[in-house]
């Protein structure tokens, strides 16, 4: 199945295509497709929804027929409520111009959590419209916690400086299919796969 991901990122369906390897992911702009919306919502499920409509309706515009697929996905820190879940990429940043770089948040977060608690978990959401009335929403997670120093070059993001308890594993240390088998990303893709 040809699958229409809500997202103009290379990284995204690279990772997608991986996880979904019996479909095709297809980028707006591989068809022409331009989409736009804003990302205002206050959970990982809402804001995942937010993108997914907002393509399919572009999709119906064009009397074209693919499934929509989105995700949202991020850091969730107990210690640090309210300055990470869905602002996870805008992490310390003064606003939406000025964000920080991977290694920027990551050295504040390993700042911000000195002598706090430590314990961390990743989310996503993914939002799948086959249909006006045929819409699924998974959301799963993986726990840890932050450590002290970045370890390891794999991944991206957060993964420097995240302990997946399940992998007993530092997340950059552990190649793309152990990342795939433990990671937040991965367990959604899979829930998505049986519903398609
Ligand atoms: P988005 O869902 O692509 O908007 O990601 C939101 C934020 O969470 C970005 O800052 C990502 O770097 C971070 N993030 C999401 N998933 C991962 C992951 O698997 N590893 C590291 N960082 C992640």
């Amino acid at each position: 199945m040809k699958i229409l991901l809500a997202s103009s990122n290379e990284h995204k369906r690279h990772e997608l295509q991986s996880l979904l390897k019996d479909h095709e992911i297809l980028l707006p702009q591989d068809l022409n497709l331009s989409f736009s919306c804003v990302e205002d919502g206050t959970t990982f499920i809402s804001n995942a929804l937010i993108k997914a409509k907002a393509l399919y309706e572009v999709v119906k515009q064009n009397n074209l027929d693919y499934p929509v697929l989105a995700d949202d996905s991020g850091l969730i820190v107990p210690a640090l409520p309210d300055l990470l879940g869905v602002r996870t990429a805008r992490f310390g940043a003064k606003d939406e111009n000025h964000l920080l770089s991977a290694e920027e948040k990551n050295a504040l977060l390993i700042k911000m959590l000195e002598g706090k608690e430590k314990k961390a978990y990743f989310v996503c959401a993914m939002a799948l419209i086959k249909g006006e009335h045929n819409i699924y929403c998974v959301e799963d997670s993986t726990e840890g916690y932050i450590l002290d120093i970045e370890t390891g070059k794999g991944g991206f993001g957060y993964d420097p400086v995240f302990y997946c308890k399940e992998a007993h594993s530092p997340m950059a240390l552990l190649s793309e299919e152990e990342k795939n088998l433990f990671s937040h990303r991965g367990k959604a893709a899979r829930s998505i796969l049986k519903l398609l």
